[in-house]
């Protein structure tokens, strides 16, 4: 039986999914032929790179708004500084919630001119900074939706005159928004959708023509959407798991049905975490993400115990992020209730043993 799956990312994936995938890697389409082995260009990869970009804004309500989605190499890290080539001309506003946000930052000050609008950071990042405006003259303002490290969650956005960038590598396709509010979202793939390899781009087609300098064409925006994410060969095996994902996502329901899985799974564990006089919550409460659920032992001590329990129950995953520690439980899409369940029958033994 595959083991309770808390890892931040590369993450979880339907196992049926996972199934699926194997098998295309050995014959693809009953053509005896390996996904892998297969030329991109190929009409049945063609299919699946269409399938998947339509998946996409078909999952967001953008089908038909004037928008596209590609799928990108070099990670959502790449994005850092592709938005920035791409649309920094003199000035850009940053929220910074976290680690993510604080490497936007830095790469985009490459570019141009930054507006730290607010940043909580005074409190090692616990919280979401509220109550900050957002100047016209900028040319575009750019946050993080979700901070996976931190394990906050951005509940509103701002209202905004300028271009909204947003990188939701980490809750994308978790949770019902108005995504038309958004003129470009990034998400790499493997942390809701896919492997490692391919990066999720949903660009609104007017923003192309604010590409504001000269910029090489592996990391032009408006060059990927005229050659349909196919300017150079796609990360294929990517791209394809990321299709699969999606198409599971929409039998199940789509964001609504899976909307509602993870706001029950959070709950569950908050609820524990807030219950169980051995451990703390580590974030604000209202800002408390839904997918990475972060939280401390109150007495250090008991550390090897707890740890040897989940490991016992098969859990994987739960050590928090290396600059921060204690522990992270992340809940993305594939996970189920009941691994989350496993999770809190091992906090609770741990308070009977304690
Ligand atoms: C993981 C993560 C990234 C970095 O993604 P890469 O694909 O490894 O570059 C960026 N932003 C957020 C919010 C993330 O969770």
């Amino acid at each position: 039986m595959k083991k309770h799956n808390f890892s931040a990312g590369p993450c979880i994936l339907p196992e049926t999914v996972l199934q699926k995938a194997s098998e295309a890697v050995v014959n693809f389409n009953n053509d005896d032929l390996s996904l892998l082995e297969i030329s991109h260009r190929s009409a049945p990869f063609v299919e699946v790179i269409e399938k998947v970009r339509a998946l996409a804004l078909e999952h967001l309500s953008l089908t038909d708004k004037g928008y596209k989605a590609l799928f990108l190499q070099g990670g959502a890290s790449s994005q850092f500084l592709m938005t920035a080539y791409n649309f920094l001309h003199k000035k850009a506003a940053y929220l910074n919630t976290g680690t993510w946000s604080s490497k936007a930052i830095k790469e985009a000050k490459l570019f141009g001119e930054l507006e730290e609008v607010a940043s909580s950071a005074d409190k090692n990042f616990s919280y979401i900074p509220k109550n900050y405006t957002v100047s016209k003259d900028v040319d575009y303002f750019h946050c993080t939706s979700n901070n996976t490290i931190y394990g906050t969650q951005m509940k509103e956005f701002p209202e905004v005159e300028v271009p909204l960038i947003c990188d939701m590598s980490s809750d994308i396709f978790s949770r019902q928004l108005d995504f038309s509010k958004f003129d470009l979202i990034y998400a790499g793939a493997q942390k809701n959708m896919g492997p490692a390899g391919a990066t999720l781009v949903v660009i609104k087609e007017e923003l192309l023509d604010k590409i504001c300098r000269e910029v090489p064409s592996m990391l032009n925006y408006k060059l990927h959407v005229e050659r349909d994410s196919m300017f150079n060969t796609p990360p294929v095996f990517s791209v394809y798991v990321s299709m699969l994902t999606l198409e599971w996502l929409k039998d199940l329901g789509g964001i609504n049905f899976i909307e509602g899985v993870n706001q029950k799974k959070a709950a569950l564990l908050y609820k524990e975490i807030d219950r169980n006089p051995l451990f703390n919550g580590v974030v604000a409460t209202e800002d408390r993400s839904i997918m990475n659920a972060t939280f401390t032992l109150t007495n250090d001590q008991l550390k090897e115990r707890f740890d040897s329990l989940w490991q016992e129950a098969r859990i994987n995953g739960l050590d928090g992020h290396r600059s921060v520690g204690g522990y992270r439980a992340s809940m993305y899409n594939a996970l189920p209730l009941y691994s989350v369940q496993a999770l809190v029958d091992v906090m609770q033994e741990l308070e009977r043993k304690a």
